[in-house]
């Protein structure tokens, strides 16, 4: 609401101006008709003694007398006026205001009268003063009557002071009453249009108060006096409400595009101002420093965010105007690795700075196996390559002369290379696994046929070093969804592996047997079985129980991750069921065959 002090701090400097401007022409036209009075009581005396004194030129009365005193009298009451005749030496002949002639008579000479001394010298005199005869102020008019050259006597005309006095009295205060009736109407009208004017002012104060409170929606129709100024006004204001809500809507819009993409982004967003306090954090970084990321807000980052790192890179972004990136191990819970991007928010000075947070984890585990992988490669490289080379050194120093160790010796660089074939081989197979490139044609295979291949195979080698070899699975009417080169290569390994560790007097066995719609395949051993803790590192590439013994055998560290590669890439699974000396059991599940 417009306050109705405003409305009366509008009114009373114009109210004020307008009085004291009417008061002061009040004054001035008050004085102007206090004179004009005079000048009009002037004017009346003059001109009745003037006519008078023509009127009684030709007749002039030179001694009192009864009719004379009449005459007088006649003239004062046709003019209102005092009239007194006077002689040439100053002696009264009439006067109006002697009820007889004694009176007359008795009248003190007047030619030390003031007027009276005036009309001898100039023709006429004027004088304001008190009646030596009455005693009371007249205001006199003094017109000398000559014949010849000669005075003949004077004609006084007089009204009384008070009288004038009471007129011009009359004519001031009708003029003030009329100035002050200018100030009340004046005053009247000027709060009758600024109080039809405070509505609609009011509308539109209202109007914008509530446009600053948000509603942008303002429409205020321009009533009233001052209709055609305020519709201006109001019009502006509904426009000005339009852009700012267009303005407003196209923000929040921007604000939710944004805010969407960040939230959707898989990187850490934290913005902080200059006091590095959080401004903005999306969920993923939350989620990777473990914070909510809607109760940091208005938090220091030091606070949501325990990590010095981050604390000094946003520092010396923000002071240094530069983006900076640091490595950022993350301890808390599962450790991580993150690489941190602080980048000053634009503006001088730097109001802030935007911190990206990229996991890489994953990429350094993945660099580390890789320089595993390598240094891994390498190894298993160099032992065989050595060996060959020694022996050929050996022959070629004069071994080749006895025949007996030559061809020994000979015997092993071929061993020796058989494993270098095995083990490139191998790695092929995996490179090839790995990368997805391995081509598996499946189809329903029947488990028996493949158990049988398998089992043939290495009865050869099996029987001879003293272990029995039973499968079960040749009898199993199990149909599994498969490559039937990838289910042999499994089974061949693992039962390659069984019958390696398996001392002589042990037995080995492959079952096949339905798990719901998958096939359980089961290779068994009676060896020395394996220790828990190597269960979970088994099928990674190159890892052994028994490096030496491995080595020994002829393995390469990469058969069980061919395992578990090739029946993954069919849909299936490995595990190991094992305790130190009580066997292992390698246990392949695979999809059965549809129908
Ligand atoms: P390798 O070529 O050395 O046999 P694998 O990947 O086939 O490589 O096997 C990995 C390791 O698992 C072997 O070095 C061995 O120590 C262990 N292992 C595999 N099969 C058996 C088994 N049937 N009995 C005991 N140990 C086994």
């Amino acid at each position: 609401m417009l306050r109705p002090a405003l409305l009366q701090r509008m009114i009373w400097p114009a109210a004020l101006l307008a009085t004291v401007g009417i008061l002061a022409l009040t004054a001035w036209a008050a004085s102007l008709q206090k004179e004009a009075v005079r000048h009009a009581w002037d004017e009346r005396i003059d001109a009745a003694a003037q006519s008078a004194a023509a009127a009684l030129e030709a007749d002039w009365p030179d001694e009192p007398s009864e009719s004379v005193q009449v005459l007088a009298h006649s003239m004062a009451a046709a003019t209102g006026l005092r009239v007194t005749l006077i002689g040439p030496a100053g002696r009264v002949i009439a006067d109006s205001d002697c009820a007889d002639l004694d009176a007359v008579r008795e009248m003190e000479n007047h030619k030390n009268r003031v007027e009276l001394i005036e009309s001898q010298r100039s023709g006429s005199g004027w004088s304001t003063r008190t009646s030596g005869t009455l005693g009371e102020r007249f205001r006199y008019r003094a017109i000398r009557i000559d014949r010849a050259g000669e005075p003949l006597g004077v004609v006084r005309m007089a009204a009384l002071a008070e009288q004038i006095n009471a007129a011009a009295a009359a004519a001031e205060k009708s003029v003030w009453l009329g100035g002050g009736a200018t100030v009340v109407l004046t005053v009247a009208a000027l709060a009758l249009v600024l109080g039809l004017g405070a509505k609609p002012a009011r509308g539109l104060a209202a109007a914008a108060r509530a446009m600053a409170g948000g509603s942008y929606d303002q429409r205020q129709p321009a009533t009233g006096y001052f209709r055609d100024e305020l519709a201006d006004l109001g019009a502006s204001l509904a426009e000005i409400g339009k852009r700012l809500a267009k303005r407003e809507f196209q923000l929040h819009r921007n604000w939710q595009t944004q805010a969407t993409v960040l939230e959707g982004m898989s990187e850490g967003v934290i913005a902080v101002d200059a006091e590095q306090r959080v401004l903005f954090a999306n969920r993923s970084a939350g989620r990777a420093l473990g914070f909510n990321a809607q109760a940091v807000e208005g938090r220091t980052l030091l606070e949501a965010v325990r990590s010095h790192e981050l604390r000094e890179a946003c520092h010396q972004a923000i002071a240094a105007g530069e983006s900076q990136e640091r490595e950022l191990v993350w301890r808390a819970g599962k450790n991580r690795t993150f690489e941190a991007h602080a980048s000053p928010l634009p503006g001088e000075p730097c109001p802030g700075a935007v911190l990206v947070l990229r996991d890489v984890s994953e990429l350094k585990r993945l660099e580390n196996l890789r320089q595993q992988f390598i240094a891994n490669v390498s190894h298993e490289l160099k032992t065989p390559l050595s060996s060959i080379k020694a022996y050929a050194e050996t022959l070629l120093n004069g071994a080749l002369g006895d025949p007996e160790n030559a061809e020994r010796f000979l015997r092993r660089i071929d061993e020796q290379s058989d494993r270098l074939n095995q083990l490139v081989m191998d790695m092929l197979s995996i490179a090839r696994l790995e990368a997805g490139q391995a081509t598996l044609e499946v189809t329903a295979v029947p488990i028996a046929r493949v158990a049988n291949r398998c089992v043939a195979d290495f009865e050869q080698v099996a029987t001879p070093g003293g272990v029995e070899l039973l499968n079960p699975a040749a009898n199993s009417p199990l149909v599994v969804q498969a490559d039937e080169e990838a289910l042999w290569q499994i089974l061949s390994n693992l039962v390659d592996n069984a019958v390696k560790y398996t001392p002589a007097g042990g037995r080995v066995t492959v079952a096949a047997e339905r798990d719901g719609d998958m096939a359980v395949i089961r290779v068994s051993d009676t060896g020395p079985g394996i220790a828990p803790q190597h269960h979970a590192r088994l099928f990674e590439r190159f890892y052994r129980v028994d490096k030496a013994r491995s080595r020994e055998l002829g393995g390469t560290g990469l058969g069980l991750s061919i395992v578990k590669h090739l029946s993954q890439a069919m849909g299936g699974s490995v595990t190991i069921d094992s305790e130190l000396g009580l066997g292992a059991t390698f246990v392949v599940r695979l999809p059965l065959a549809k129908g």
